[in-house]
């Protein structure tokens, strides 16, 4: 079984725990550097991006977790966990850290005030079958990507329509909205699936 890692520090952590020990992981809670470094993939969770970035700082993961993106450690970020991934985070707090796991720039709080919550169904590049049921919770959205990656989602209709809110760069997701929230596990299985590959390949 692959070990995947929660980033701990706060936020949704149970619910992606639970939603990787259904796709046939071992979910493990990350809140120290050895506890990082036996991990063979890492969730970050939903939560506030600005309090996890304090918390990754005080806990002194920030710089190993960079270092790990860099060696290639396949990373999953959902909503808040996106934001940390992202290179560059539009309307965010000047002191608040980026991990830089995928060439983009993302807006936070993106969808405003009037839609601050939503759900849709979603067409997601590389699940079959019924599509993606996607709840956003005060979520960010993508506004430019690099030449590395890939567009995954984007949403159907509405104001935001077009707008770019699930992305994979090599073996780095992220997903604008909260798959652990509702009982569809294909976004985790994608996610299991890169960490098993990548695990296979170093082997
Ligand atoms: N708005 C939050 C932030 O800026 C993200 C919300 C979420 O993770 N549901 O971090």
């Amino acid at each position: 079984k692959p070990i995947i890692g929660v980033l701990a520090l706060q936020g949704d952590v149970r619910e992606h725990f639970h939603a990787l020990a259904a796709c046939g992981a071992e979910p493990v809670n990350v809140r120290r550097e050895s506890e990082l470094a036996a991990v063979d993939g890492l969730v970050l969770p939903g939560g506030e991006s600005t309090a996890i970035s304090k918390l990754l700082e005080v806990f002194g993961l920030l710089e190993p977790l960079r270092q790990r993106l860099r060696e290639g450690l396949p990373a999953y970020g959902s909503c808040a966990g996106m934001i940390l991934l992202a290179d560059t985070v539009l309307d965010t707090r000047p002191d608040a850290q980026s991990l830089s796991g995928i060439d983009m720039t993302v807006r936070r709080n993106a969808f405003g005030r009037q839609v601050d919550s939503f759900e849709t169904d979603l067409d997601f590049a590389g699940i079959a079958g019924d599509p993606v049921r996607a709840v956003f919770i005060r979520a960010p959205w993508v506004e430019r990507v690099g030449d590395g990656v890939r567009v995954l989602a984007t949403v159907p209709s509405g104001p935001a329509a077009g707008r770019i809110v699930a992305v994979r760069q090599d073996n780095v997701l992220a997903t604008s909205f909260h798959p652990e929230v509702t009982g569809d596990l294909r976004v985790h299985a994608m996610f299991v699936d890169i960490v098993r590959e990548r695990a296979a390949a170093m082997t």
